[in-house]
């Protein structure tokens, strides 16, 4: 038996897109959305410079969007960076911070995350905190020590009233691009973690696809997921967006 529960799916185009393209993926995505649960909500996290694209053909309609990323500083000399306001004043919703791509190369520490949770919260927009562990990390059994030193972090510089208003990613760093998914259970039993640490809804990410977001989603405490390589193949993404769970 289905349980109707809000779900919320995520893409993550990373480093990819051009105009033309974007605009036919772009397309597609609202018209599947057409098709997706009400309960679900759907966005996609585009480079910086395709937000103005995105805001003039998504607008303010069923799919939102946001950034991969925004700078820990509120503006400044900071020569390449882009702050929240920034991004906000382009009708964003979402930041995707602390993504691994970010952390292993760009040398992100876990305050600089956190720095960043908060400048996207002060611009209105909903940070995707991403937090995840490599193999060895696993392999050693300091799964729960990483992710949770990761989360302490931001929540140490967040008020309550901020804190109630972010997103959690739990992305193991040896499934992001790699074909390998964690089981339901192991991400199940992270996402239960994440939740004794904090009451939000939390998207788990690393290669989902349509064969496997099922399972994934049915788990009790997996909220949605932050789809990468996925989002943009526009069957599998509309097909895990329609998944009900
Ligand atoms: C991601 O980029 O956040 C991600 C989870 O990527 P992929 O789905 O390609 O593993």
């Amino acid at each position: 038996m289905s349980k109707q529960r809000t779900k919320r799916v995520i893409g993550n185009w990373k480093m990819h897109g051009r105009l033309a393209g974007n605009q036919a993926l772009l397309n597609e995505v609202v018209q599947g959305a057409g098709a997706v649960a009400a309960e679900t909500s759907i966005g996609v996290c585009v480079p910086f410079p395709y937000l103005a694209q995105v805001q003039a053909q998504l607008g303010a309609g069923r799919v939102v969007f946001g950034a991969q990323d925004v700078s820990a500083h509120e503006q400044g000399a900071f020569t390449g960076e882009v702050a929240a306001a920034m991004v906000a004043e382009f009708g964003a919703h979402y930041a995707i911070v602390g993504h691994s791509e970010r952390r292993a190369y760009h040398g992100e520490r876990n305050e600089t995350v956190a720095a960043k949770t908060q400048r996207s919260l002060a611009a209105g927009l909903t940070p995707v905190v991403c937090v995840g562990e490599t193999l060895d990390e696993r392999e050693a059994g300091a799964t729960e020590q990483v992710v949770g030193a990761q989360l302490d972090a931001v929540l140490a510089v967040l008020t309550a009233d901020e804190a109630a208003r972010i997103v959690v990613a739990y992305e193991p760093v040896w499934a992001i691009g790699t074909g390998r998914t964690a089981t339901p259970e192991i991400a199940q039993q992270a996402h239960a973690f994440i939740k004794t640490m904090i009451s939000v809804p939390v998207l788990y990410g690393g290669s989902v696809k349509p064969e496997n977001a099922e399972e994934l989603l049915a788990q009790p405490d997996v909220d949605g997921a932050l789809v990468g390589g996925a989002s943009l193949d526009i069957d599998s993404f509309v097909a895990i967006c329609r998944i009900h769970s």
